[in-house]
């Protein structure tokens, strides 16, 4: 079947299944791959639960009409995205970096949601099959899209420009984040640097950090139809910010370029390395036309619920949880951020962070350091890689969560601020009830 026979298919049923949990009546069923499922073996499942048409890449599972045949499912649902795409006249605003995408998209799409009709990325659907459902998800009601993209090598950002083909885009950042995967820090800056190399040569505007001095000189090196900067010092960018709390959530004061009349907003973020994510929220907004009205109360009403950098005030103890993710720069500035906080006593409680490859010792040897140094009460360091980087340094090492448990069972935290992060894989919520 060519993919214009499909997209007219798609017409009739715009909503995609992948899940044969969750089927919705009348959709379009892609039978992915995973490493321990084909889900050709669900096909007939899915049609059985409801969908219209199962799109499957095994001859064998193809029993009546139902069945649509393609050579490889997943390239089928990136070429029917890659489509759709095409069709959308609406501004569509790419985002990467090693952190806080998912809080940026989330803050962007606060922001733009108070004046058009948007549709982002939910959750963190950020890889080759998210993107490509994302897209799939824009109708023609959408006004405007925002679209993370997550990548852990090379040539997988460029991969996910050719799907969601931004109009507009950003780089959080380039930091210390699936070193492995990438080559190091040079091998991030590349792959990252696939999204500026596809707005570069799609005459597209560009959103830069202008505090970030690799992503001013990243962007420097190519040419957009528009750079515009954000910042905290800088009378050429677009938006200027300066923070003026963050105790423990973020305020700060903004203003336009050439406008004398400064806007207060009050964030339900904490840590400073958030002030970033906001003015990039703020200048995408002014950028796109929206009030300085509007942008403050998108701002203000998004609360954080995704345990990225999110406040919890529990019976007797304000948690910072930030145990989404972790990885040597996000573990750097959340210390940082806990260093600088004002509260009369604080805790470090600090998971594995996963990826690291051969860089892992160091890397961890750096965060114990970062946290010897950092003014706060209490260290607890969780997993193999800080238990082998102990040194002789201060703070209580567990090879487990597990042994964390029973530690913090005899001996409870109680009156402090603690920050707790971690790799996902190290789960450290399963911390929280005893906090
Ligand atoms: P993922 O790779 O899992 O998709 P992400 O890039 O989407 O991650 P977020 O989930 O938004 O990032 O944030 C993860 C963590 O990164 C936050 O909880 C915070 O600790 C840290 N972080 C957020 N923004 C920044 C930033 N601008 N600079 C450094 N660290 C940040
Ligand atoms: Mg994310």
């Amino acid at each position: 079947m060519t993919i214009d026979h499909l997209y007219q298919l798609y017409i009739k049923h715009p909503v995609i299944s992948t899940d044969t949990r969750r089927i919705a009546p009348g959709s379009l069923f892609f039978a992915l791959k995973g490493d321990k499922f084909d889900a050709n073996t669900f096909a007939a499942q899915a049609v059985a639960a409801g969908a219209a048409y199962a799109v499957i890449d095994n001859a064998h599972y193809r029993v009546s009409e139902q069945y649509i045949l393609v050579d490889d499912a997943l390239d089928t649902l990136q070429d029917l995205a890659r489509y759709h795409r095409k069709q959308l006249n609406i501004p569509v605003i790419g985002l990467t970096g090693s952190n806080g995408k998912t809080t940026t998209k989330e803050l962007i799409n606060a922001v733009l949601s108070q004046h058009f009709n948007t549709l982002a990325t939910q959750g963190n659907l950020n890889n080759h099959i998210g993107v490509p459902l994302t897209i799939l998800s824009i109708t023609a009601e959408h006004e405007a899209a925002i679209i993370e993209m997550g990548a852990n090598h090379q040539k997988e950002i460029e991969m996910l420009c050719t799907i969601s083909q931004p109009t507009h885009g950003l780089i959080t950042n380039v930091g210390k984040a699936h070193l492995e995967g990438f080559g190091g820090v040079e091998g991030v800056k590349k792959g990252k640097g696939e999204l500026y190399d596809y707005l570069a040569a799609h005459s597209a505007n560009v959103f830069v950090n202008a505090d970030d001095a690799t992503l001013q000189q990243m962007a420097a090196d190519r040419t957009f139809k528009k750079q515009l900067f954000y910042g905290t010092q800088s009378a050429d960018n677009l938006i200027n910010g300066k923070l003026i709390d963050n105790a423990p959530h973020l305020v700060l004061e903004w203003h336009e370029k050439g406008s004398s009349k400064t806007h207060l907003v009050k964030s339900n973020l904490t840590g400073v390395y958030n002030l970033g994510n906001i003015l990039a929220a703020i200048c995408i907004g002014t950028y796109l036309g929206l009030s300085p009205a509007e942008i403050n109360k998108g701002l203000e009403g998004y609360q954080p619920n995704n345990n990225r950098s999110q406040i919890v005030k529990t019976a007797t103890n304000t948690l910072i949880c930030d145990y989404y993710n972790a990885n040597p720069s996000s573990m750097m500035v959340a210390i940082e951020n806990v260093n600088k906080l004002s509260a009369e006593k604080k805790v470090l409680i600090l998971g594995d962070m996963f990826e690291m490859g051969d860089e892992a010792p160091a890397e961890h040897l750096a965060v114990i350091e970062k946290a010897a140094a950092a003014n706060v009460d209490e260290r607890i360091f969780i997993g193999n890689e800080f238990y082998n980087a102990r040194a002789s340094h201060t703070g209580h090492y567990y090879h487990t969560a597990e042994d964390a448990i029973t530690a913090l069972q005899n001996n409870p935290i109680t009156n402090a601020t603690i920050l707790i992060k971690g790799s996902r894989g190290m789960a450290l919520e399963r911390l929280v009830s005893l906090l």
